[in-house]
């Protein structure tokens, strides 16, 4: 099965760069190195050394102290600049016996020499020992990154709700650390495709973009082991252990070496954490796929997190919402109404438009109760909230109970006209709803009497002012006899 640890076993072998002018010599420390199980590459002077070095990136440097164009002291100088803060090791091969040779090739940063002409148990050993201790501080210095890396990322999943940043750092990062080619995050669909949800690419490769990417192979033939955790780790297309099918769908998107973790959500395969290196085999060490394998849990601990956040808000948005609905009539309370009016009058205030209110209240609703009962009372209160709700519509509006029978509508940004013209809507909708009321002196059905008031809100004036104007209206409606609408006159002059 080629999970985990199926990088070809070649690539595991340390690499060891043998500089010589001498031919033979070469030979000879290849064959010897070769014996030990090392892989060898070759450069024949400090020039070509430099190059070979940047290139193939070695293990072990086995530098010879004489050498034309560039001599072993210089190369050695210029390659510690080259090597960064992941020292490789140099061992200076010198016929030169004598402190000065020695003191020079560590002044130069060598970690190790010997001497020509070779002994090679002496070789053997050093060699050994130098690449021994060479991994256990590259060990050292990596576990160092890994846990600061990590450290930062769960501080950042601890700041921040943001998830898109969350992951954004962290294929940055990831893709940093592996100084890999390319780094995504792939969020996964039940049937196995799958679309980039972030991306970070080294400044040479090409990103996939936002393109849904179909992982038709890996999806069929490892979904389930990635469900069990498990990581996929290639390092090259040319692997014996990598089915047909799957080596296709490396070359679709050009790529060689993959590494691939799951990113788990309780049971299920949210996603996957997916890095790349494009053109070049690539080994994955045990050190980087253990920290990849412990972002994608930060990563998956980050996705729970925003998701409950998801889910709190909305289930504030909820409570918020049952919080300012009436009980009876599901249209907006009274505390709605208020902070609504509030809020309508600042943005009115702002924009210096008109702001209307209509209040209308049940005409003879006690007589209703008394004749009919209670409860047909609040089904007649429904009826009513129901039919003025469907009527009102406009985004910006809202009904609202003002209390008991009595109703109001906010109208933002609508002149007196326009208000005239939707309480006649709502007189006209109660009326259509032909409720009986027998015993109501005006007439036999249900009737109301409404109030309007409008105004351009001001600094001077008060939202209460025209509760006040709209209510005032409604009296004289009541007064003159009710089942009618009458407009507020004060207010309506101001504008
Ligand atoms: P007017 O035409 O002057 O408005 O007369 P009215 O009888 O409608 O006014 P009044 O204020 O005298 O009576 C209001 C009635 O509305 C009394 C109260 O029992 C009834 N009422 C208020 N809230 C509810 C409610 O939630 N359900 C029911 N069924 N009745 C309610
Ligand atoms: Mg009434
Ligand atoms: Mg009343």
């Amino acid at each position: 099965m080629p999970l985990k640890n199926t990088s070809n076993n070649d690539l595991e072998q340390p690499l060891i760069l043998v500089v010589d002018d001498e031919k033979l010599m070469r030979l000879l420390l290849r064959r010897s190195l070769e014996d030990e199980g090392y892989r060898v590459a070759e450069a024949s002077n400090g020039k070509e050394a430099l190059a070979a070095y940047q290139q193939q990136k070695p293990d072990l440097v086995l530098l010879d102290a004489m050498m034309p164009v560039m001599d072993g002291f210089t190369c050695c100088q210029q390659l510690q600049a080259l090597s960064g803060d992941a020292k490789t090791p140099v061992l200076m091969v010198t016929s030169l016996e004598g402190p000065e040779a020695v003191d020079r090739a560590f002044a130069c940063g060598a970690a190790d020499y010997i001497t020509k002409p070779i002994h090679w148990a002496v070789l053997r050993q050093r060699v050994r020992r130098l690449l021994e201790a060479s991994r256990a501080m590259e060990n050292l210095r990596q576990l160092a990154v890994r846990e600061q890396l990590l450290g930062a990322m769960s501080e950042r999943i601890r700041q921040s709700l943001n998830l898109q940043e969350i992951l954004k750092t962290t294929v940055n990062e990831v893709q940093q650390f592996l100084n890999a080619d390319r780094v995504l995050i792939v969020r996964l669909n039940p049937d196995g495709s799958g679309v980039v949800v972030v991306e970070s690419a080294a400044a040479e490769a090409k990103c996939t973009s936002k393109t849904a990417i179909s992982y038709a192979c890996f999806g069929k033939c490892y979904i389930d082991l990635y469900r069990k955790h498990r990581t996929g780790a290639i390092a090259d297309t040319c692997s014996p252990r990598l089915i047909q099918c799957q080596a296709q769908e490396l070359d679709r998107f050009g790529l060689e070496a993959n590494l691939i973790v799951p990113i788990l959500q309780e049971e299920s395969l949210w996603g996957l954490l997916i890095a790349s290196q494009s053109g070049k085999p690539r080994r994955w060490y045990n050190g980087e796929i253990e920290l990849v394998e412990r972002l994608a849990t930060q990563v998956a601990i980050a996705i729970k997190q925003a998701k409950l956040y998801e889910q709190l808000k909305q289930a504030n948005r909820e409570l918020h919402r049952v919080a300012s609905l009436d009980g009876l009539t599901g249209v907006a309370n009274r505390r709605c109404f208020d902070e609504y009016l509030h809020r309508e009058w600042r943005r009115m205030t702002r924009e210096e438009k008109p702001l209307s209110l209509i209040l209308f209240d049940i005409d003879y609703f006690k007589l209703y109760n008394d004749t009919y009962g209670h409860l047909a009372g609040d089904a007649c209160l429904q009826k009513i909230a129901a039919a003025v709700g469907a009527t009102v519509k406009r985004p910006a509006d809202l009904v609202a109970r003002y209390g008991g029978e009595e109703f109001v509508a906010i109208l933002p940004d609508t002149e007196i006209a326009a208000a005239g013209y939707v309480a006649e809507l709502i007189q006209a909708a109660v009326k259509a709803l032909a409720i009986p009321h027998y015993r109501s002196s005006i007439s036999d059905r249900v009737t109301l009497s409404i109030g309007v008031a409008t105004t351009v809100p001001t600094g001077e004036v008060l939202p209460s002012m025209l509760v006040a104007a709209a209510d005032q209206a409604l009296y004289q409606a009541k007064a003159a006899g009710r089942d009618r609408i009458c407009y507020s006159p004060s207010l309506y002059k101001t504008f």
